[in-house]
C-alpha cells in the first residue's frame, strides 16, 4: 500500500482528479489508522526529532509522565522536550542521553503521579532511522510498578513460609508465663481453702497481694511476646523510592557519634559511589542501620567491661560497588560471636542478651529481602563481626556504564 501511494505520488501529474481525491483519501485514512494504534498502545512512546523537539506523544505517555507545557500546545513544539517534562530526573536524564547522542540507553525512574502513588517507570531512548538515515529518536516508557509488585509479593510469601519456625518458638516462649500464672493461681486456691477450712477467713491481703503480684507480671510478659510476634510477623509493606544510601548513613553516623565518643568507641566510615541512588525504603533501610550499630555498641561495651583500658572499640561502615551490587560492610571489633550464634542470629527470638528481644536481626532480614538485597555475617568470637549487606543498583544506572557500545 505504501508501495503503491508512492508511485502513484509520483505520477500525480499524469492522475486526473478523481484518481487524486481517492488517493488523498486513501493515505489520509492509513494516518488515522496508524494513529490510533500509536495512541492505543500502552507503552509509552514519544517521537522526538534530530534537534530534539517533541513530534508525537501517545496516550499512555501522557498519563505518566506531567509536562510544565501541555505537549499538545504549539508552544511546546519550540522548546527543547526535556524543557517540558517536568519531572527533573527524566528531564535531565533526556537531556544528557540526547546531547551526548546516546542512544539505545535506559534507566529506571520513581515517579509521584496525580493521584500521589509512586510508580516505577522504565525509560529507554532508540534510535529512529528511515532508509538508513537518523530521522528522529524513540522514547519508550514502561510502566513496571506492577511487575515490581508481583515480585514483592512474592518474597513476602517466601518469608511466610518462615512462620512455622516464629510460631514454634512464640508457643515456646509463652508456655513459661502461662506455666508461672497457673502455679500462682493454685497458690491461692490452696490458701483461700485452707483458710476457710480452719478459720472461715480469707488469707492475710499481704500474701494474696503477693501471690497476685506475679500474675500481673506474668500477664504482662505474655503482653510482650504478643506485641513482638506481631511486629515479626505483621508484613512490612516498603515504599520504594530513589534514595542516597551514603547521605542516610552519614546521618545516622553523625547522630550516634556524640554517644559512641563518649564511650571511647572509634566509628570510622568509608563511603564511595557518592552520588549512588537506590531504589530502598529509606525509613525501613534506616532502621537496618540501626540495628547494626545497636548490636555492635552492646558487643564493644561488653567486651571492654572484661578487657578494661587496654581495648579502644571500633565500629567500620565500607560502602562500595562490586559486581550488580551496592555494598555495605558493618564491622565491629567487638566480642564477636560464637558459631550456634553465627547460624541463628537472624532468627526471630534468638538473642544471647539477658535483656534481649531477638528480633532486631530478624527484622534487618526482613527488611533487606523487601528491599530485593540480602545480608550475610561473618564473625568469630573475641575477634569481631562483620555485617555484608547487598541491594541491587536501580538497572538503568548500570545500563549506563556498558550501553554506548550499540551505538556503532
Ligand atoms: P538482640 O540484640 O535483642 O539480642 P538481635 O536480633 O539484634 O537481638 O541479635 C541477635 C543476637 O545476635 C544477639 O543477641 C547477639 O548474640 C548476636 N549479635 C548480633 N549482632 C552482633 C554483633 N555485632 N556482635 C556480636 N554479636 C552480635
Ligand atoms: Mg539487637
Amino acid at each position: 500500500m505504501q508501495e503503491f501511494s508512492k508511485r502513484a505520488s509520483q505520477k500525480l501529474s499524469k492522475l486526473s482528479d478523481s484518481q487524486i481525491q481517492n488517493l488523498v483519501s486513501e493515505i489520509s485514512e492509513q494516518s488515522e489508522l496508524l494513529d490510533s494504534i500509536f495512541q492505543s498502545i500502552s507503552t509509552g512512546l514519544l517521537v522526538i526529532s534530530t534537534d530534539f523537539h517533541l513530534n508525537k506523544i501517545n496516550k499512555a505517555a501522557e498519563r505518566v509522565l506531567s509536562f510544565s507545557v501541555n505537549p499538545e500546545d504549539a508552544r511546546a513544539k519550540s522548546l527543547f522536550v526535556w524543557e517540558i517534562i517536568s519531572n527533573e530526573e527524566i528531564a535531565r536524564f533526556l537531556k544528557n542521553s540526547f546531547e551526548s547522542k546516546r542512544a539505545n540507553v535506559r534507566e529506571e525512574f520513581s515517579v509521584l503521579t496525580a493521584d500521589e502513588t509512586v510508580r516505577f517507570l522504565e525509560i529507554s531512548i532508540t534510535s529512529l532511522a528511515q532508509n538508513k538515515n537518523l530521522v528522529g529518536l524513540i522514547v519508550r516508557i514502561e510502566d513496571t510498578t506492577d511487575k515490581r509488585n508481583q515480585e514483592i509479593l512474592l518474597h513476602r510469601m517466601e518469608a511466610m513460609a518462615g512462620l512455622t519456625n516464629i510460631a514454634a518458638s512464640v508457643a515456646h516462649e509463652i508456655k513459661n508465663p502461662l506455666g508461672a500464672i497457673s502455679v500462682h493461681i493454685q497458690l491461692i486456691q490452696k490458701a483461700v481453702r485452707k483458710k476457710r477450712n480452719s478459720d472461715g477467713k480469707l488469707p492475710e491481703p499481704k500474701f494474696l497481694e503477693n501471690y497476685l503480684d506475679v500474675v500481673n507480671q506474668e500477664i504482662d510478659r505474655l503482653n510482650g511476646i504478643v506485641v513482638n510476634f506481631l511486629t515479626a510477623v505483621r508484613p512490612i509493606s516498603v515504599k520504594l523510592e530513589l534514595v542516597n544510601p551514603n547521605k542516610v548513613i552519614e546521618n545516622l553516623v553523625s547522630f550516634f557519634e556524640p554517644e559512641f565518643s563518649s564511650k571511647g568507641i572509634l566509628i570510622e566510615k568509608k563511603l564511595y559511589e557518592k552520588d549512588m541512588k537506590l531504589l530502598i525504603d529509606e525509613k525501613f533501610f534506616r532502621e537496618v542501620i540501626v540495628n547494626l550499630a545497636q548490636n555492635s555498641l552492646s558487643a564493644i561495651v561488653e567486651k571492654s567491661e572484661a578487657l578494661g583500658k587496654s581495648y579502644v572499640g571500633r565500629i567500620q561502615i565500607h560502602t562500595f560497588v562490586k559486581g550488580d551490587a551496592f555494598t555495605i560492610l558493618f564491622m565491629d571489633n567487638g566480642g564477636g560471636m560464637d558459631e550456634e550464634t553465627v547460624k541463628r542470629v537472624f532468627e526471630p527470638y534468638f538473642t544471647t542478651k539477658a535483656d534481649g528481644t531477638g528480633l532486631g536481626m530478624a527484622m534487618s532480614y526482613k527488611i533487606i529481602k523487601e528491599l530485593n538485597g540480602d545480608i550475610s555475617v561473618n564473625s568469630e568470637k573475641e575477634k569481631g563481626t562483620e555485617f555484608i549487606i547487598r541491594l541491587p543498583i536501580p538497572q538503568g544506572k548500570r545500563a549506563l556504564l556498558t550501553f554506548n557500545e550499540s551505538e556503532k
